[in-house]
């Protein structure tokens, strides 16, 4: 059966929008802390509140096609979420069903396909990866582009949350960054605080930059000093809100996609700091958000709270080495996260021995998306393809195609 909750959101509201554009660069370099709010944890804006998720109800595709594809592997980076090539097949366009997703690999190998009995589906927890991170990057800073190259050296996809009235959003740099495969997203025009103007609308001016100078859409914002408001503001336009605060998401908890929590290191921080929260992710098979403003040695630019590049280095890179850590986009992460959920609580129905869900995709859920599966036993298929087992312990699942049906 369908979904028991409604994701609010309407169509998206540029309209008003797009007239208001000043031009004028102001400055906007200040935080996301902006002195007295976001640090990580407490303050502006309720952050863990229970707002569960409203999934959601657009049209669900239907149909199946192509078949079963290669099992993949090894790619690390998982490119192009936003904007993905859909295939057509009988005039329906929907996410390469038996298709390898772009997903990271995670470490299992070699486990065999189930035998037993035709049941137990279970989602996978961060595509099956133990715990995962999404570090994000707001405000566009001058020393986010200086040191552009030795982030993509690290070799893992990252946010960038761009203000968009700031010269910098101007850089060819967020041009490669998409090419590289990282996530571009909306940190507003001029990054405006509850009380200082029309926070909707200076949204929208963002997206529409952002749109239409990279020819993206937009999934994702990150809230201006984590003020609440956006949330309301995301809710009707973007799927995912990171907000602040220090909190770590579970999977199938009831986080609100519209404040993620992230992790703000504090000024100089070292990397045991960013250490400390990648060891209890694992611990607790948990997702956080790191957001770093900036690097060292930019004072000009005065973003909040900047670290040694070096540190956040070493501290991606111990995330790394685990090879059990899913650092991933925040729109990658947390689609899936979301996608659990609402298909965790999808009814099932049963139809002689076979056993279908179906859903419905959340409004502003991207296209292409996957998630991973395992069963006791039984054959699944969406349509007429039946998945293959993938050796690393599962089955993908293509969202688009709105149903799953085991059978022995
Ligand atoms: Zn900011």
């Amino acid at each position: 059966m369908k979904l028991d909750r409604r994701w609010t959101g309407l169509v998206l509201a540029l309209t008003a929008s797009a007239c208001a554009s000043t031009g004028s660069p102001t400055d906007t370099n200040n935080d996301d802390g902006g002195g007295t709010v976001d640090d990580d944890g407490t303050e502006a804006g309720p952050d863990t509140g229970p707002n569960a998720l409203d999934t959601s109800s657009s049209p669900g595709v239907e149909g199946s096609t192509e078949g079963p594809g290669p099992d993949e592997t090894t790619t690390e980076m998982p490119a192009d979420t936003t904007g993905g090539s859909d295939e057509t097949t009988g005039g329906v366009d929907f996410g390469e069903v038996g298709e390898p997703s772009d997903l990271p690999v995670p470490p299992t190998t070699g486990i065999p396909q189930p035998s037993g009995t035709a049941d137990g589906l279970e989602v996978l927890d961060w595509a099956g990866f133990g715990s995962a991170v999404s570090y994000t990057f707001d405000d566009a800073n001058t020393s986010q582009i200086a040191s552009y190259d030795a982030l993509q050296a690290l070799g893992v996809p990252f946010s960038f949350y761009l203000i968009t009235n700031k010269p910098e959003s101007n850089d060819d740099i967020w041009e490669r960054a998409l090419d590289d495969g990282h996530e571009l997203g909306n940190h507003t025009q001029s990054h405006l605080n509850t009380g200082q103007g029309d926070l909707a609308a200076d949204t929208d001016i963002a997206t529409q930059f952002i749109e239409n100078r990279f020819g993206i859409t937009v999934y994702t914002m990150a809230a201006p000093f984590g003020a609440a408001d956006y949330q309301t503001i995301a809710s009707t336009r973007f799927l995912i809100n990171r907000g602040v605060g220090g909190t770590q998401v579970a999977p199938n908890d009831n986080t609100s996609p519209l404040n993620i929590p992230c992790f703000i290191p504090d000024p100089g921080a070292p990397a045991s700091d960013f250490n400390a929260r990648v060891d209890t992710g694992r611990t607790t098979r948990t997702w956080h958000t790191v957001l770093v403003h900036g690097f060292e040695g930019f004072p000009a630019e005065q973003a909040f709270q900047p670290v040694a590049l070096d540190q956040f280095e070493a501290a991606v890179n111990y995330a790394k080495d685990f090879g059990d850590v899913w650092i991933g986009t925040v729109l990658d992460v947390g689609a899936y996260w979301i996608a659990q959920r609402f298909v965790n609580q999808v009814v099932p129905t049963t139809s002689g021995d076979a056993t279908t869900w179906e859903w419905d995709l959340p409004d502003f859920f991207p296209r292409d998306q996957f998630l991973r599966v395992t069963v006791n036993g039984g054959t699944l298929r969406q349509g007429d393809v039946t998945l293959a087992w993938d050796e690393h312990g599962y089955y993908e699942v293509s969202l688009d195609a709105g149903s799953l049906t085991l059978s022995p």
